[in-house]
């Protein structure tokens, strides 16, 4: 594990507790293109936020090329989740997710009492979709489908022409949510957005992103919603008046039309990952393949007491999920981060642990 030199950070935040590489955000901090604007906005924040969130949407259609009623503004993409569910829930409708995922979703659901049926992951930790399908097909009622493309904690894509065909198949008893929280990081060309069958019509189907991840912005809470325009009004019916603010919108705005930033965070992200891969490598410590800012990799034992060891060493990295006792989910940070971590990993292994 060599030491790197740190991509030129914009507003690299002092460590003050634990190595935090545990929620995935991007170490980096906040991007200097919206700690201007932010520094900007603030006298004005004593303004409702609807002037800041339109510009944003406009920002964010022109990036994509869609119209502002195909986007729709959320306090980070969790609340797009929770409202494209509302939106989608009918009598008698079931949530279908995949196990392990990012899991609010299932929290969502059952507070409004809705069966979920969690489909674990096959035995090479893909999203099970042939098995999600027959959950589909074994419920007389409606059901929501929701996806993590690439998938958290795995990080592993779907398959891009088998997840096509399935959204083709989109009905009044068959809508899905597709999140692309880590979208921006995929460097794998097979990789297949939702956002295409969007912008082709489909009207089944909402995709949630954010700009707490590779923007940085996790703590001012910016996500949006991609559907079609009758999709859009059905969500907009159940999200909270004014759920933005001024901060987060001109933050986000200045991040997404702030060039560099993107490839920026990327060449780190490229950078840790290497890094680390050697080490476990080195290590024969089996990875997935990496479409995102994490890796999930094996531990050579149980999960929760190699996360309490790593605790224990300063360095937080993640909580146990379901079906892969001896896999751990590492969120990238900087480089130089991922030096330290590389280290007690090698620490760990000189003491038996891995
Ligand atoms: N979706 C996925 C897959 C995530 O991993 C996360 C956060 O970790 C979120 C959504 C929620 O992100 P936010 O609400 O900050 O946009």
């Amino acid at each position: 594990c060599q030491s790197s030199s740190v991509p030129v950070a914009a507003a690299m935040p002092a460590q003050t507790g634990p190595l935090a590489l545990n929620f995935n955000e991007n170490s980096l901090g906040l991007p200097a293109s919206s700690m201007k604007a932010l520094q900007q906005a603030l006298p004005g924040a004593f303004r409702y936020p609807d002037a800041a969130r339109t510009e944003l949407m406009q920002s964010l259609a022109s990036h994509y090329g869609v119209q502002t009623n195909q986007l729709i503004y959320g306090n980070g993409s969790s609340e797009i989740l929770k409202m494209s569910l509302d939106a989608m829930a009918a009598d008698g409708a079931q949530l279908v997710m995949p196990d392990p995922t990012f899991g609010v979703i299932e929290d969502y659901a059952l507070a409004r009492g809705m069966k979920v049926v969690k489909v674990p992951v096959t035995a090479g930790l893909q999203t099970d979709i042939a098995g999600m399908k027959a959950a589909v097909a074994a419920h007389p009622g409606k059901s929501v489908v929701y996806l993590c493309n690439p998938n958290n904690p795995t990080g592993l894509l779907l398959p891009g022409a088998e997840l096509s065909q399935w959204l083709g198949q989109g009905s009044d008893k068959l809508e899905f949510i597709i999140d692309e929280a880590y979208a921006e990081y995929v460097q794998d060309a097979d990789f297949v957005s939702a956002l295409a069958q969007v912008k082709a019509g489909n009207p089944h189907i909402a995709v949630a992103r954010t700009f707490s991840k590779i923007y940085a912005l996790a703590g001012l809470r910016v996500g949006y919603g991609i559907a079609q325009a009758s999709m859009l009004e059905r969500m907009a019916a159940q999200a909270s008046i004014d759920n933005a603010n001024i901060a987060g919108c001109v933050a986000a705005k200045a991040a997404l039309e702030d060039s560099s930033w993107v490839e920026l965070s990327i060449k780190s992200n490229q950078q840790s990952l290497q890094l680390v891969m050697e080490t476990l490598a080195a290590l024969g410590l089996e990875a997935l393949p990496c479409n995102a800012n994490f890796i999930f990799h094996k531990v050579n034992g149980d999960t929760s007491v190699y996360q309490k060891r790593m605790q224990e060493a300063g360095i937080l990295v993640g909580r146990s999920f379901n079906h892969t006792n001896g896999w751990n989910r590492l969120s990238l940070g900087r480089p130089d981060e991922m030096v330290t971590f590389c280290k007690t990993l090698i620490r760990f292994r000189q003491q038996g642990w891995v």
